[in-house]
């Protein structure tokens, strides 16, 4: 069995998906470790042996060297993520190739190497490229060989800090708002903070721009976290007096300033957990986490930011069905949607992301 036949699974009851991966988990056993992202939809996520944000799967992959097989409920740059850090027999496989993240596709290799040759003519002391997590192996071991660093969205600011120090600039990749977001927590002035607009010469900016910039941000974004504005903050102040209001840093600069508080996926979960009965939440990320929060927390109030639906549409590309038919065949013997980092990238990954550990 190779190619994923949708009507064969198609039939299937949600009951009968759910009982036969179940049966699949029991039969592959130990060598087996499924990981879930939180913002993957229920139907999946109920089936992961260990759950967290993309840097947690990380650093559980890495360590789970008895795992012959990793299935990943979440999206390519995870899985990438995951195979770098694995050793060579141990095999990653994503339910669904076409489960990628539009923020890290914003940033290619090419585009990101044309604007280095063009920063170059800007900086005698030293552009310091730093990428966030979501971004491809690629891109990685770019920032990796220039002597960069990988950040998540809970350590940009310390990882930031120390790019700062050892050049007169820093190159954020691919995520605009949280680069903006981190450089403003560093009271970094905004004239100092200059936005690198793909496709453009110099980026849409002046030379004078460019020299005067100690942070240049790359215009890529998430889609899910640009539905937030400062408009729905304000509202739900109007209509629930006394409501705390929590983002991810990915949103929007105007947004995490409206906000009480604001930190990556994992941070959200811990303010919520922390919070008193009772307590009255409007959260700003991914709709699944939102309502897995909400079934967690019955004694808290707790709702989406924003009206719209805020549902990452590659993450749900994974789907009880596809895991199935990955663990159907990986119990035949066969190797299905497995992801490979070449060497080469895999080693100029690795020094960026050991870069960001060792910060
Ligand atoms: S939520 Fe946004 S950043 Fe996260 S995987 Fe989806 S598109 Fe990418």
């Amino acid at each position: 069995m190779q190619h994923f036949e949708k009507m064969k699974y198609a039939v299937l009851a949600e009951n009968e998906l759910a009982a036969k991966i179940a049966a699949r988990k029991k039969e592959l056993g130990e060598k087996l470790l499924i990981l879930g992202h939180h913002y993957q939809h229920e139907s999946v996520f109920q089936f992961a042996d260990l759950t967290g944000d993309s840097l947690k799967l990380a650093g559980n992959a890495a360590r789970a060297a008895d795992k012959k097989y990793i299935v990943f409920c979440g999206v390519t740059f995870m899985a990438e993520s995951a195979d770098i850090l694995t050793s060579e027999d141990q095999v990653v496989l994503l339910p669904d190739m076409e489960a990628g993240c539009s923020m890290a596709d914003m940033a290619t290799l090419d585009e990101v190497e044309s604007a280095w040759r063009e920063l170059a003519v800007v900086s005698d002391s030293g552009i310091v490229p730093v990428t966030y997590v979501n971004s491809s192996a690629l891109i990685k071991a770019f920032v990796g060989e220039k002597g960069g660093s990988v950040c998540t969205s809970s350590n940009a600011e310390r990882v930031l800090t120390w790019a700062l120090a050892q050049g007169d600039k820093v190159f954020f990749l691919p995520d605009e708002h949280l680069g903006r977001n981190s450089a403003s927590a560093l009271n970094i002035p905004d004239d100092q903070v200059a936005l690198w607009r793909r496709g453009q010469p110099l980026g849409g900016n002046t030379v004078e721009q460019l020299a005067k910039a100690r942070v240049l941000l790359w215009n890529g974004y998430c889609s899910v976290h640009m539905e937030f504005t400062a408009e729905q903050v304000k509202e739900w102040r109007r209509k629930e007096p006394g409501i705390k209001i929590i983002v991810h840093p990915e949103s929007r600069h105007e947004v995490v300033r409206e906000a009480d508080l604001y930190g990556s996926t994992e941070g959200i979960i811990a303010a919520v957990e922390k919070s008193r009965p009772g307590s009255v939440w409007a959260i700003g990320t991914e709709v699944n986490l939102v309502k897995r929060l909400q079934r967690q927390h019955p004694d808290k109030n707790i709702h989406l930011l924003a009206e719209s639906s805020c549902v990452c549409a590659t993450m749900s590309y994974i789907t009880p069905a596809k895991l199935l038919w990955v663990l159907d065949n990986l119990a035949e013997r066969c190797l299905v949607n497995q992801i490979r980092v070449e060497e080469e990238t895999a080693k100029g990954a690795r020094l960026a992301l050991e870069r960001m550990l060792a910060i």
